[in-house]
């Protein structure tokens, strides 16, 4: 039989905040619950909006994508980074699948969809659009109508690393009233068979506002003025679904989302300066007596083993000779230095000594296929709840200070899911999956054929 599926997209949407701490609080999302399954969703690795989304869309894991963070080696060379946008991806998302299909699909601000590619239906693009003046939309001539019908779209807030949080909070709320509008107006007037938006919203909140909810943060103040903010934003944003489900034809199966969870970040460790400490990393120059971007030091290439990129997890290229420009470490070495590397890396200690449970992985030990130009290695600090900061020039290798702003919250491996039909009542049982198996639970519901290259296994619920 072939049903209608409904997708809400929460990017960074945490199981222990919706699926228990809060879960009566938000009734809507909890009617879901009660009748359908629900549970953690485990994300890819890394656990980033970029590549996690496209994970989920097409059901492929990050390396055979090809895309391993926001941004990636574009070549061999030291210096060429590129920003993953959607032009990156060139698999079949879901919704690909389903346009081929005769399938009606709107699909509204899932990352990965900018510049937007030609659908059978809408599609509107994600938050990597530079700007509204762009043509964000498929097709083209489809974001005059949402400006007619929203007024400004927003496709991201303008900057959730501000300290201004009164601010923040006002540009979450308008972003995802505005995002929400557009979707309602889209159920009924755009038609569909199937539907997918997400809301970037609750990453934003979580990234800007977790220290003044989570007690276990060192930063956190009780009885602080925003004590409540994540909780009162979950429960608006419940009930703008509640309104979107209140306007879904009967038999549509819903589903509900997110491509990582959140947990409070304990802090950043300084993994270049920590590879210039260890000898891995040599400087052309004097060690910056301030905190620097790794771009803006003088890096003495012939003298280097191995350098990387800071953000929520770390990424470690290794200089390889006849790989990279002026490679140092040879290519029968490369293993028993990558694993000597690694075993390093897992080592260090927290700030007092203690052990804080750091994992390392290789490419090729997680992925079906490697390609582009992956890291070396892929590191979570402390399991996510430090950072990797990029920066050189601090006085230690732990920092609290962010060297791209102030920023509350890392990534969680654990995502949430939701399966709801109305068909049939699933029991309100607790399942696990996989974000690759969103996919292909969609294209079951929706009576298409499964992929054979889908990684990913329908949600038998
Ligand atoms: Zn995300």
């Amino acid at each position: 039989m072939t049903r209608k599926v409904f997708v809400i997209g929460l990017d960074c949407a945490a199981p222990e905040l919706v699926l228990e701490r809060w879960r009566d609080l938000l009734p809507n999302l909890n009617r879901l619950m009660s009748r359908g399954v629900y549970g953690n969703l485990t994300s890819c690795t890394p656990a980033i909006t970029v590549p996690a989304w496209s994970v989920m869309t097409s059901s492929k894991d990050p390396g055979t994508l090809g895309i391993y963070g926001f941004r990636n080696r574009a070549d061999w060379s030291y210096d060429k980074m590129s920003i993953a946008t959607g032009s990156a991806v060139k698999v079949d998302r879901v919704w690909d699948i389903l346009s081929r299909a005769n399938k009606r699909v709107n699909v509204v601000g899932v990352p990965g969809t900018y510049p937007p590619r030609s659908v059978n239906g809408c599609l509107v693009g994600c938050f990597l659009t530079p700007s509204i003046a762009s043509n964000y939309t498929y097709p083209p001539e489809f974001k005059k109508e949402i400006a007619e019908w929203v007024g400004e779209y927003w496709v991201d807030v303008k900057d959730f690393r501000t300290e201004d949080k009164d601010y923040l909070l006002r540009q979450i709320y308008e972003m995802t009233r505005v995002r929400c509008q557009l979707v309602k107006r889209m159920i009924t007037d755009k038609p569909w068979d199937f539907f997918m938006f997400v809301e970037m919203g609750v990453d934003r909140i979580h990234h800007g506002m977790w220290s003044y909810t989570d007690e276990g943060h060192w930063r956190f103040e009780p009885g602080n003025k925003y004590i409540n903010s994540i909780r009162d934003y979950y429960i608006y944003l419940d009930r703008e679904i509640g309104e979107m489900l209140a306007l879904l034809p009967e038999d549509t199966v819903v589903m509900v989302a997110s491509d990582h969870g959140a947990k409070r970040m304990d802090g950043g460790i300084a993994v270049n300066e920590w590879l210039r400490r260890e000898g891995y990393l040599t400087l052309a120059q004097d060690v910056p007596d301030k905190m620097t971007p790794f771009e803006r030091v003088k890096v003495d290439w012939p003298k280097t083993k191995a350098w990387s990129s800071g953000g929520y997890y770390a990424r470690i290229f290794m200089n390889v000779q006849g790989r990279e420009p002026n490679g140092l470490i040879a290519p029968a070495d490369y293993e028993r230095e990558r694993d000597e590397l690694a075993r390093r890396l897992i080592a260090i200690p927290g700030p007092n000594g203690e052990d804080i449970h750091t994992q390392v992985f290789k490419p090729q030990d997680i992925y079906h296929a490697v390609n582009n130009i992956a890291p070396d290695l892929i590191v979570y600090f402390g399991d996510l709840y430090w950072r990797s900061v990029g920066s050189l020039g601090l006085d230690s290798i732990y920092t609290f200070e962010n060297d791209t702003g102030p920023d509350d919250a890392n990534h969680a491996q654990q995502g949430m899911f939701i399966l709801y039909d109305p068909a049939r009542d699933l029991g309100g049982r607790r399942l696990q999956a996989e974000i690759m198996d969103i996919a292909p639970t969609v294209l079951h519901y929706m009576g298409e054929p499964i992929p054979a290259d889908m990684q990913g296994k329908v949600i038998h619920a």
